[in-house]
């Protein structure tokens, strides 16, 4: 048998309910941990932590990393033999989400260290490495990074010229150079390099430790937002670095990269969760405090239709993260579709959400002694970095279509959701009928050549979306039987999702060609807009 998937299998209209049912939970000696984890990182932050003079300074501080060490933050994925949390990925994934709803920037900075860097070396290391890596690491000691993107290579990781050839000594000689690299001058830094076809071929993963020579930054870049994170230009000029530091097996180092990458967008996804919490927090306090027209704001009615469709979203956004942590915790061992489809539908919420409350913020919001501008500053990256959305958009459909491919449809099975949520579980059973007949359809239409079809690939992902977050949301519903606003407010989210899984299943149907990729590329032939009403010469 092979190993159970669920959003790559949704693609193939399939759905084990097994693997949702129960909605999973974290176990209760886990949750009493994260729970005092939360409160304690909480209240810390209450004292301790400022996010306009962490902006001010360009830093989080060394302050609040030794503090959030002292609290056991910093190695919240690490086991405990190597002194960390050894939490699960729900546990993760709550925790990040505590971190969101402080301050974006300070969920980037400690994505860096604990998803990305950390977790390179927690997936990628052998005992002795993670051994002797991972303490200092977990103990805040010791800063880590992740350096994959160059100036020729960011979507196109596979694109990357930084070289390093093995010397008859084992060390690897490592040069090139890579951009954008969160804490990419500090303690210990996990980066990526091609190695020489003559040498094997591939690339290779290698951990750089402070005082290597050659290891450089020249610079950082002043960014839009997150201020905060140390963001930096990173050279690498013949740093010799031992076999001891080598991660996996030579040839193999951007498979690790992309496992990093795959896990790290679950706690992506719950951190945007966590920043729209506060912001709609921050936003119901305003509209309840603002009056105009004579009543608070909060008493229009659209005004009430944008704070109502946040908390529907959340509720989904938030079953359907927690639902993918939960199956990685469950030993589903490739979440990679579900986690490229949670990371895009978080980060466009959270970005449409944070967009949403500067208007019904208004003037205010525009204001620079607000908060609300460097949080929209500070997420607009969010849809970009750790996999641009339409690169993770198609990549999450191609990865459902081989499935399709080498397996056919496959079997859904909707049995075991509460009784009272039949109407809505049906409407599930008829849009996997769909899933399954549109993407056969796709293939059989298109072959190998579906990878062209972008706009195909992006709705089919949008319809496993609106799947995959109403089975979030159903097997919620089913395990917890919600009542009085909770029942409300599931109904709603699920009901929104199936309308954004039926408009994209209804475009996939008909078929129609978009007129706007042929309008673009003759705007690119003519080098800007050619229909001026009043041309000036
Ligand atoms: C603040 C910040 C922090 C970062 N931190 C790190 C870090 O710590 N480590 C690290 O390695 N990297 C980091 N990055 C880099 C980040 O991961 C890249 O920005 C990201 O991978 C996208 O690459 P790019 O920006 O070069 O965009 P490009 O690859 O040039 O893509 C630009 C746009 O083109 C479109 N596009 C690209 N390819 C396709 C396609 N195949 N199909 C359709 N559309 C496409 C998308 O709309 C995309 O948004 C960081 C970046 C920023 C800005």
């Amino acid at each position: 048998m092979s190993a159970p998937t669920f959003g790559r299998t949704l693609f193939a209209g399939g759905l084990d309910p097994a693997l949702v049912l129960p909605y999973p939970q974290m176990d209760p000696a886990e949750a009493a941990t994260v729970a005092r984890l939360v409160r304690s990182l909480e209240s810390f932050a209450a004292e301790s932590y400022d996010p306009a003079k962490v902006e001010a300074d360009r830093w989080v501080g060394d302050d609040v990393i030794a503090g959030l060490a002292e609290r056991g933050l910093m190695g919240l994925a690490v086991p405990a033999e190597h002194g960390g949390a050894g939490l699960s990925h729900t546990g993760y994934a709550r925790v990040s989400e505590a971190f969101g709803r402080i301050d974006p920037t300070l969920s980037v900075v400690m994505g860096v260290h604990q998803s990305l860097g950390t977790k390179a070396v927690l997936l990628g290391g052998d005992p002795e490495q993670r051994a002797r890596l991972l303490p200092d690491l977990a103990a805040g000691r010791k800063l880590a990074g992740f350096g994959l993107t160059e100036p020729g290579a960011g979507s196109d990781a596979f694109g990357i010229r930084t070289r390093a050839r093995r010397r008859p000594d084992g060390a690897w000689v490592l040069n090139g150079e890579k951009r954008w690299i969160g804490n990419g001058n500090r303690d210990v830094l996990v980066t990526f390099a091609r190695v020489d076809d003559d040498q094997g071929g591939g690339h290779v993963a290698l951990v750089l430790e402070r005082g290597m020579p050659g290891w450089e930054s020249p610079f950082r870049y002043p960014t839009l937002g997150l201020s905060g994170n140390d963001n930096r230009h990173v050279v690498f000029r013949d740093v010799v670095v031992p076999a001891a530091n080598v991660l996996g097996e030579p040839g193999q180092g951007l498979r690790l990269a992309v496992s990093v990458l795959n896990q790290g967008r679950i706690g992506l996804g719950t951190g945007s969760v966590g920043i729209v919490k506060r912001l709609l927090e921050m936003a119901l306090a305003h509209t309840g405090r603002r009056e105009q027209f004579g009543r608070p704001l909060a008493g229009f009615e659209l005004v009430q239709e944008k704070l109502g469709w946040m908390v529907a979203e959340l509720y989904g956004l938030e079953s359907f993260a927690y639902l993918v942590a939960g199956l990685a915790d469950r030993g589903v061992r490739d979440v990679a579709a579900d986690a490229a489809l949670l990371k895009v539908t978080a980060t466009e919420f959270l970005w449409y959400a944070t967009n949403r409350v500067v208007q019904l913020v208004g003037g205010l919001a525009y204001m620079r002694d607000q908060p609300y501008e460097k949080i929209l500053r500070d997420v607009r990256i969010f849809p970009i970095f750790e996999g641009a959305n339409d690169v993770l958009r198609t990549f999450a459909a191609e990865r459902g279509l081989s499935r399709v491919a080498r397996r056919g449809p496959a079997a859904a099975d909707l049995r075991g959701f509460a009784p009272g949520l039949d109407g809505e579980t049906k409407i599930v059973a008829a849009q996997l009928e769909r899933m399954a007949a549109a993407s056969g359809g796709l293939l059989a239409r298109h072959g190998d050549g579906v990878a062209e079809r972008q706009l195909d690939l992006a709705a089919l992902s949008e319809a496993a979306t609106g799947v995959a977050v109403q089975v979030a949301t159903l097997a919620r519903r089913s395990s917890g039987t919600p009542a009085g606003d909770e029942a409300a407010v599931g109904r709603t989210a699920t009901a929104r999702a199936a309308a954004r899984a039926d408009a994209a299943l209804d475009r996939l149907e008909r078929g129609a060609a978009s007129p706007l990729p042929a309008i673009a590329r003759a705007a690119a032939t003519a080098g800007g807009y050619a229909f001026d009403l009043h041309p000036a010469a």
